[in-house]
């Protein structure tokens, strides 16, 4: 027998340990996993002596190719492949009618999941989605089926924006949505608080950017997660917190956790990991995203909560945008969201492994293990043979420092920029080498769209 690819001479990190050991790929899958020796031949060798063999990121909450971010597929999926990303998951919008919408019209979810399998068809990386619930609206509970047959296993419900949804619409939900055994994705953050404090800054002209961030304070994101918890809880529904970003939330999501651990599961973003509200005096704007960057304190809170297990995953939320879209005054007309596809990977290695000596297989399951396990992709985020080859060969030792000139996605700045980080030099995704010295090398259209089982959650 003769394989297609042998990655040979790196240290690869399994999400429980190191092991200096040769990776065998024949077409789409890992085949085996040992020394050079053991395993056959191949019509390709790659010599990954020096460096690291990471598992392909899985970065499970992004967004794509609509009103929240101008980067297309195509933009994204090559920012994703340059920073070792070789899964997303974005989502597809139950369109509604009103001022942040791009939508004419409302449409159903399965609508929703169309329009975004038709806008990925140039994705360079693999795919998923998550539906996205904008309105107060019984209809959706008979889509639950088809949803799922589709490949679509998790439900997005926002408490805030004017597509926010009442408690009383979320209670419904997370009871419907434990029938089917779907997970549901909350954006947390109490949403009258925020206006409130909101329309009190506009009367007395807070405008500067350093008012953006106590706009939306760190109370008003732990008192939605209380709420929302107590719902999804009462109902005997899986609850995953999207970008926890502060002490005070990660402490509620603990509190119930302890008590209903297979229940509930949670992530941080990159950028709440590295980033406070100091940012806001030096570059304006470009970090406006909700919730907003916190205090140092908060960074601690998410190494400690990451730690000790509360949040599972460091996902990015990536929108595309341009500085000139970002860059408006009063911060009141501003644009939420910030991109960091290409920079999670090599930055959040820079903070938690190389600054504060976390563990390669801290890295992996945070951004690959974790997230492929808790949303049901069963082929990635995995060594095992059989599954995806979605493989990364970074070197944590050529750093170089970020440029936004390199960007692939639409957005022209970056939060991080200047800041040294280790290289990507190669990404595997499903066997197929799509970048290789830093370069895009594979062709677009080569992701494909993944279809998600109903996720086991276990200890
Ligand atoms: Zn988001």
């Amino acid at each position: 027998m003769t394989v297609d690819t042998l990655i040979t001479g790196g240290q690869l990190v399994q999400p429980d340990g190191l092991l200096d050991a040769s990776i065998a790929i024949a077409g789409k899958e890992i085949v085996a996993i040992g020394s050079e020796s053991e395993l056959p031949a191949a019509h390709e060798k790659i010599d990954a002596s020096g460096k690291l063999v990471l598992l392909g990121a899985v970065d499970v909450h992004v967004h794509l190719d609509d009103m929240f971010s101008n980067d297309t597929y195509e933009t994204a999926s090559k920012a994703a492949a340059l920073g070792g990303t070789t899964t997303f998951v974005d989502f597809a919008w139950q369109a509604w009618v009103g001022e942040a919408s791009i939508f004419d019209e409302e449409s159903t979810l399965v609508e929703g999941i169309e329009r975004k399998q038709t806008k990925a068809e140039d994705s360079l990386i693999d795919y998923s989605l998550h539906g996205a619930i904008t309105r107060d609206d019984l209809a959706v509970f008979d889509e639950f089926s088809e949803m799922i047959d589709r490949g679509v296993t998790s439900i997005k419900m926002f408490t805030a924006y004017e597509f926010g949804l009442s408690n009383g619409f979320i209670d419904r939900v997370f009871g419907e949505a434990a029938t089917h055994d779907l997970v549901a994705v909350l954006h947390t953050e109490d949403s009258s608080v925020c206006e409130v404090i909101t329309e009190q800054f506009k009367r007395e002209d807070k405008g500067e950017p350093e008012y953006y961030p106590k706009s939306r304070p760190d109370y008003a994101e732990a008192m939605a997660a209380d709420d929302a918890i107590t719902m999804a809880m009462e109902a005997g529904c899986r609850y995953y917190g999207i970008h926890t970003t502060c002490r005070k939330a990660a402490e509620v999501i603990e509190q119930y956790r302890t008590d209903n651990h297979d229940m509930i599961r949670a992530e941080t973003c990159t950028q709440y990991t590295v980033a406070d509200d100091s940012l806001f005096d030096e570059v304006r704007l470009l970090p406006m995203a909700a919730p907003p960057l916190r205090k140092p304190d908060d960074n601690e809170a998410m190494f400690e909560h990451l730690d000790r297990g509360t949040l599972d995953v460091v996902s990015t939320d990536h929108c595309g945008y341009t500085r000139n879209q970002k860059q408006v005054d009063p911060w009141w007309e501003g644009t939420f969201g910030m991109n960091s596809l290409q920079r999670s990977l090599p930055v959040f290695h820079d903070e938690a492994v190389t600054s504060r000596d976390f563990s390669y297989p801290f890295l992996v399951r945070k951004l690959a293990t974790n997230p492929a396990r808790i949303f049901g992709l069963a082929n990635k985020g995995t060594l095992d043979p059989g599954t995806h080859a979605d493989l990364v060969v970074f070197d944590p030792n050529k750093t170089e420092p970020i440029d936004p000139a390199d960007n692939a996605s639409v957005a022209d700045f970056s939060i991080y920029a200047g800041r040294e980080v280790g290289v990507v030099e190669k990404t595997f995704v499903r066997g197929d080498l799509i970048i290789d010295e830093g370069e895009i090398v594979g062709d677009l259209g080569h992701g494909t769209f993944v279809e998600r089982e109903i996720p086991i959650w276990e200890n």
